[in-house]
């Protein structure tokens, strides 16, 4: 029956049996974490072989004879760009391999843009009085973090099953050059894990901005992060930003942070030539290279785009039970109740849920004093505001099943708990 519907001693009736089942799990004093999309020891573990690949010093020479233990290659070795440019479906020139993490590269792209340009910047971002991001929502906590460190206002756009308002992001660019870039996740969303539409990545190669430097950030984290046999597939906007004359107006970004070690892997930057080049010449000011050893030990254990999938499919064994624990108990525990409404993503990190209405920091808070750690409520959102108050994004990777499952009894309580309240209000 629907919570709604539900008239006053019903559901007088629901709540107090909610609360009885909530107190007996609080008693148990349980510490269980679904906060943060972490792969579990046992996908780690996956990787393991990597740190067998080198035999001697002869083994950390790269297939043209680069030694990977000195200096060299700022933008990363040959090798390293020839598997990732697959993995992109870019040229060797459009990439550069960076250190672990994507996230840095986004970071130090903003910052760069801020105190010396981009590409085609008339003036530094900082030197406006104002600069603007569209941030489609709900969306990566990170990307709207490294907004809200350089004083760039976000805009919130909204997400649909095909990716964000396009309409609204056209209207946006075209008439204020303020508005300098976007953040996007285009497979499998952090963390609604949509995937965007051909017609959506062609509408992004189309966009006409007003500014010169504005970017679309493609981060495309989850490129290789299939949880079921029906895998989306996205359109290669580089490709399709071509076809427009407009490759300048790209940045993408991935990681193998979930593909081999989460913070322990290697970064990936890739975009027209004449970003690269930009780029590279800053980032040879910052930083003399980038870790080779750990760029040869990637190649040498994956060796090919088809050996980074045979792999990944080893990670879907292990987590995409875990999806579907939760994905069933949302079902059985609150799925008649017209309370909650989920996506069942076909891959990525995380399942995205909404709540009824001003309850998302309620469950939350239910969910911690029983001992559920849940990323705050907000958190997907720009400056952490939630206009609804309405989305929790949980994070089934890291716990192990039990763990997984006594967590979503709690957390299926919760919403229960305060939806009743709510409505009892
Ligand atoms: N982008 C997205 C969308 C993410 O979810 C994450 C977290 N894994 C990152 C970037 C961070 O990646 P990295 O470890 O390469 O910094």
């Amino acid at each position: 029956m629907l919570l709604t519907e539900m008239n006053k001693e019903e559901l007088s009736a629901f709540r107090s049996e909610c609360e009885k089942e909530y107190e007996g799990y609080k008693a148990k004093g349980m510490k269980l974490d679904m906060s943060r999309g972490k792969p579990s020891t046992e996908q780690l573990d996956l990787a393991m072989p990597m740190f067998d690949v080198f035999t001697n010093a002869a083994s950390m020479l790269t297939s043209d004879g680069i030694d990977c233990r000195n200096y060299g290659c700022l933008t990363g070795i040959h090798d390293a760009k020839v598997l990732f440019g697959d993995l992109l479906g870019v040229k060797e020139e459009e990439l550069i391999i960076g250190g672990n993490s994507s996230l840095a590269m986004m970071f130090d792209t903003v910052s760069r843009a801020m105190t010396h340009g981009l590409y085609g910047s008339e003036k530094p971002w900082g030197k406006y009085d104002k600069v603007k991001f569209l941030c489609p929502v709900p969306g990566y906590d990170r990307h709207f973090a490294i907004c809200e460190s350089f004083g760039i206002e976000m805009i919130n756009i909204p997400m649909h099953s095909d990716g964000p308002d396009m309409d609204m992001i056209e209207k946006l660019v075209s008439e204020d050059e303020t508005v300098k870039g976007i953040w996007c996740v285009p497979l499998y969303s952090n963390p609604d894990g949509i995937a965007y539409s051909d017609e959506t990545v062609k509408r992004f190669a189309n966009l006409s901005p007003k500014a010169s430097d504005f970017r679309i950030f493609w981060d495309n984290a989850y490129c290789v992060h299939h949880l079921t046999d029906t895998p989306d597939k996205i359109l290669n906007i580089f490709d399709e930003c071509k076809k427009t004359g407009k490759e300048d107006m790209v940045l993408i970004f991935a990681s193998t942070s979930k593909i081999s070690f989460s913070g322990a892997g290697v970064a990936i930057m890739a975009g027209s030539v004449n970003n690269m080049k930009q780029i590279t010449k800053l980032m040879g000011i910052q930083c003399i290279s980038y870790d080779k050893i750990n760029q040869l030990r990637h190649v040498k254990y994956f060796k090919s785009v088809d050996g980074i999938m045979e792999h990944m499919a080893k990670h879907r064994a292990i987590i995409a039970p875990k999806f579907n624990l939760v994905l069933d108990m949302l079902d059985s525990e609150v799925g008649e109740l017209g309370i909650l409404e989920w996506n069942k993503p076909n891959g990525g990190y995380f399942i995205s849920v909404n709540t009824l209405e001003g309850c998302a920091k309620r469950v939350v808070q239910l969910c911690a004093e029983a001992g559920v750690v849940l990323t705050s409520a907000g958190a997907t959102f720009p400056y952490g505001k939630d206009p609804h108050d309405r989305n929790i994004r949980i994070a089934p990777t890291y716990p192990p099943l039990a763990e997984l499952e006594a967590a979503m009894k709690i957390f299926c309580v919760s919403v229960k708990l305060a939806s009743a309240e709510n409505l009892s209000k």
